[in-house]
């Protein structure tokens, strides 16, 4: 087998081994190499789907390439972050059934790594690894998204131990497909606003938990409005202290800028996806186009630094700095740019197409997916905020 075209700075024998290995098993695994394939596909409860994200995480962790990074004791691999970023490269060009799982695998999971108990490591880790136990994200409330600190769902002392939930979240991304979800709550309304907030892990089959589910521009509808009306939560399931919350919620939105960023310039901004579509259509002799496809390189390459800078120092035990807000802003950018190329380029096949062509309705799919990618994991005002205050020094 060749040497890859892209190894890492100074590549060791046993990571270009470990390379070598990951691509073979990616090539026989029967994935779809186009980044149009599945986006434009509906999600239902108990969908094929779904059904092929566990399959396929589980086939995954078979493989040992399931929690590259993750501890032995839990399921994991316990590689280094440089293995992380070889199967990454390596899996760049083909659609990954496991994307829906990634709020679990990406977000919860190593929020509960990194602060939960040794008991919540052993209980829900090893599911979430195997694609057994599916988990989403119960942050955001109707008065509470931006400004995430003022969520309201309230967590009260109940009678007889533990804890009571009531309150309403929003915009959680495959709520009602979830086996748990991690929440963020308020357990003490006196104190300042962030210190009375607590994480903790809510079963999302409990009594009390209702669903109302959100349709999006896309057609799909992959959130859901998530109601709690005096759900029961055990003692056990906070994750690190009460009054703790968002020192924890501070990790589980490193690692959804994480994923954001780089999923979103892999599946979204597949630059040599328009290099092909614009040769098809005939126009790479045109300099418009040729200067755009040059424009969505250098976003994609950008994205692709500061992806790698962020998991360098989320591997040093840091949290990444200024990387992280430059990662998401430029892929929300380089998603648009690429939609509207594509789209573009596709003319009036992008607009209207016949109801069993799937692969046509892709453009208009992420004509009308974009804006959401620019929200989900802080919106870009938001981050521009903290540009302006923390790298620049302005005042608040
Ligand atoms: C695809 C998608 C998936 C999501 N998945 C989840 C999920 O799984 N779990 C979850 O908890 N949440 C999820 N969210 C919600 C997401 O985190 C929120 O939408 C986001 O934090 C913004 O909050 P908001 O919608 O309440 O907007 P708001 O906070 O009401 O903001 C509205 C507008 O005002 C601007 N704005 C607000 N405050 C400021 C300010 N201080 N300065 C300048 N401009 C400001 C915003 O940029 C925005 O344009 C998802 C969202 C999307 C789009």
């Amino acid at each position: 087998m060749s040497v890859p075209d892209h190894e890492l700075p100074d590549e060791s024998a046993e990571e270009r081994a470990f390379r070598l290995r990951a691509r073979a098993w990616l090539q026989q695994a029967g994935l779809v190499r186009s980044a149009a394939a599945s986006s434009s596909a509906e999600d239902e409860p108990g969908s094929a789907l779904f059904v092929q994200a566990r399959a396929f995480q589980s086939d995954l962790g078979a493989a040992g390439f399931a929690g590259l990074t993750w501890p032995i004791a839990y399921g994991g691999q316990e590689l280094s972050d440089r293995h992380t970023m070889i199967f990454q490269q390596e899996s760049a060009h083909y659609v990954l059934p496991n994307e829906r799982l990634n709020v679990g695998l990406g977000m919860c999971g190593p929020t509960i790594l990194a602060h939960g108990s040794e008991e919540l490591k052993q209980r829900y880790i090893r599911p979430l690894l195997a694609g057994r136990e599916i988990w989403c994200q119960l942050f955001s409330e109707p008065e509470a998204g931006s400004d995430l600190a003022a969520v309201r769902t309230r967590a009260r002392r109940a009678p007889g131990g533990g804890w009571r939930v009531d309150g309403h979240k929003i915009w959680t991304s495959y709520g009602r497909f979830a086996d748990y979800g991690l929440a963020l709550v308020r357990t003490d309304p006196d104190a300042p606003k962030h210190a009375g907030l607590t994480m903790m892990v809510v079963d999302m089959k409990a009594p009390g938990v209702r669903f109302s589910q959100i349709r999006q521009m896309t057609g799909q509808s992959r959130f859901d409005e998530v109601f709690l009306e005096a759900v029961t939560v055990p003692d056990g399931s906070v994750v690190a202290g009460v009054g703790d919350g968002w020192r924890c919620a501070l990790t589980t939105l490193s690692g959804e800028r994480l994923a954001v960023a780089g999923n979103t310039a892999l599946r979204g901004g597949d630059v040599s996806q328009l290099v092909a579509a614009a040769t098809a259509a005939g126009l790479t002799a045109r300099e418009t186009i040729r200067h755009e496809l040059a424009d969505l390189w250098l976003e994609q390459a950008t994205v692709f630094v500061m992806r790698d800078r962020i998991r360098q120092a989320v591997a040093r035990g840091g949290q990444p700095g200024p990387e992280g807000a430059l990662a998401k802003v430029i892929s929300g950018r380089l998603v648009r740019h690429a939609a509207e190329l594509g789209a573009e380029l596709g003319t009036a096949a992008s607009v209207g197409w016949m109801p069993a062509d799937d692969e046509q309705a892709d453009w208009a799919m992420r004509l009308t997916a974009v804006p959401g990618l620019a929200i989900g994991g802080g919106t870009t005002e938001i981050v521009k905020n903290i540009i302006g205050e923390r790298i620049l020094g302005l005042p608040r």
